[in-house]
């Protein structure tokens, strides 16, 4: 890369730890719950709706996400459905909120690698505790500079954190699973964005067309970072 990086912030949830697989599989217990009323997918859908109504209110996290099954619940089922049923769905979340940290390949091999030669830092979305949770039970707190947990992944909300950092975009790189949040918004302040690719992308992060970027990397995986900072 012929320009100097002196910054990287690398995104959290699918990047550096599992997260998406939990959220699916939480999805997955909540349909569950309402077979009776609607087929899986068809639930599913619901609940999509819900989360995107509720975005700019609740934010990104397991807390909204509780609320929006427990809406969704209420809105399939007429309203029919007693407390005892919103019991079980908080108990899904609860144990959402208690999930191990299981850290992706390569995460502290890579982090060990740049230590001490850039600015390393944590740039996510997500409930404040719940992150701050993760990032302590991940053992990788060491290793990072400054953690911002984020409402949204705007250029706005990137342009509040490089001044923070008092950081040019030129000079930061952003590294995430989602081109979406991740990238899209750093390439248009001017920074530089690497995509790793993870298995399951939440359907509110998908982003379809291939990108065609001169500040773009495409990594087959977090350590590859490596030899284009080279
Ligand atoms: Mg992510």
């Amino acid at each position: 890369m012929k320009t100097k990086i002196t910054t990287i912030a690398f995104d959290a949830d699918d990047t550096l730890w599992v997260n998406e697989p939990y959220f699916q599989q939480a999805e997955k217990q909540f349909c569950h719950l309402l077979e009776d009323y609607l087929p899986q997918h068809t639930i599913s859908q619901e609940l999509f709706k819900t989360e995107m109504n509720n975005l700019h209110l609740y934010g990104y996290g397991i807390k909204g996400f509780v609320l929006c099954m427990i809406e969704t619940a209420s809105r399939i089922s007429n309203q029919t459905l007693t407390l005892e049923f919103a019991d079980n769905i908080i108990a899904i979340g609860h144990e959402l909120l208690q999930k191990p940290i299981e850290l992706l390949p390569g995460v502290e091999k890579t982090l060990e690698q740049l230590k001490g030669k850039y600015n390393l830092i944590v740039a996510t979305k997500g409930d404040l505790l719940d992150q701050e949770r993760k990032l302590k039970n991940s053992g990788l707190e060491n290793y990072f500079h400054h953690i911002e947990i984020m409402s949204d992944k705007k250029p706005g909300d990137y342009q509040k954190l490089l001044k923070h950092l008092d950081c040019r975009p030129e000079h930061f790189l952003m590294l995430g699973n989602s081109i979406k949040s991740d990238i899209l918004p750093i390439l248009e302040l001017g920074g530089f964005g690497g995509h790793i690719p993870y298995h399951v992308t939440w359907t509110h992060e998908q982003h379809e067309p291939k990108l065609q970027h001169d500040r773009f990397l495409e990594l087959k995986s977090i350590d590859h970072i490596i030899h284009y900072l080279k």
